[in-house]
């Protein structure tokens, strides 16, 4: 019961409500729209709703948090050419016909290349 109070707890928080707004619309907008889209799409909906109805603060915190995360992936990606999202999915993208594979793979399941080091990998 613990565990269900302390969640019931974070969802009254009003950060936390927005977020899930933007969840829900971005789960809705990805039916229609690719990734990208639907991220703005999202947060300018969610954003907009919020505006009308309840604290701005709260959108304002919210748009502070997002900015702070797309800062810091935009740092790793300039600075040390890493690509979070890549990462994340544990691929890489091919040197020669720049599609993902997986980072352990050897050959390019796509145009057949070989990898010849784990830093091979397209540069865009
Ligand atoms: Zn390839």
């Amino acid at each position: 019961m613990e565990a269900l109070n302390n969640l019931l707890k974070l969802i009254s928080e009003p950060l936390v409500q927005f977020f899930l707004w933007v969840a829900v619309l971005f789960i809705i907008a990805s039916i229609f729209f690719d990734r990208r889209i639907s991220f703005w799409v999202s947060s300018v909906g969610a954003t907009y709703f919020w505006l009308k109805s309840q604290d701005p603060v709260v959108a304002l915190k919210a748009w502070l948090i997002v900015m702070s995360l797309f800062l810091i992936i935009l740092i790793l990606k300039f600075l040390f050419n890493l690509n979070v999202v890549l990462l994340l999915e544990g691929k890489k993208r091919c040197p020669m016909c720049c599609e993902k594979a997986y980072r352990k793979a050897k050959v390019c399941p796509h145009c057949h290349y070989r990898f010849t080091s784990e830093e091979d990998e397209c540069k865009s």
